[in-house]
């Protein structure tokens, strides 16, 4: 999509360290981490919020897990710990409209989520 910051990353319009890429998601580092370890994991497909999401984008959702499960593993988090979240419209915190999975570790996470 045209405008969106993330649809560019994919495209490589605006540079970004890609730590992940296949033919349906990609990862990259956070611009902004927030812990040791702030990895972004998007599908490829523009879909703007979870709740947009069509009955064959669940399958691309699961193999996003799968990556996650991969990065959290080769960064050295998996059993230390770390935290996989979406956020979902305003009140959820979301702020970039492509549905994203923050890949957080390196630090102890804290509840609640903030
Ligand atoms: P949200 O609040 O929508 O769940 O999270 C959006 C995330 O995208 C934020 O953590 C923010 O730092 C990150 N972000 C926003 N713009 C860019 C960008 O241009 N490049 C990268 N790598 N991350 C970005
Ligand atoms: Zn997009």
């Amino acid at each position: 999509m045209a405008d969106c910051i993330f649809c560019k990353i994919i495209d490589k319009k605006i540079p970004s360290k890609f730590v992940y890429e296949d033919d349906l998601v990609v990862a990259f580092e956070d611009i902004n981490p927030q812990s040791p370890v702030h990895t972004l994991i998007i599908p490829k497909k523009h879909i703007p919020t979870m709740l947009d999401m069509q009955e064959e984008d669940y399958q691309v959702i699961a193999h996003l897990f799968k990556v996650a499960n991969k990065i959290a593993r080769e960064k050295g988090i998996a059993d230390r710990g770390f935290r996989l979240l979406t956020n979902c419209n305003p009140e959820g915190g979301q702020i970039v409209y492509h549905l994203h999975f923050h890949l957080m570790g390196g630090r102890q996470m804290r509840s609640p989520f903030g």
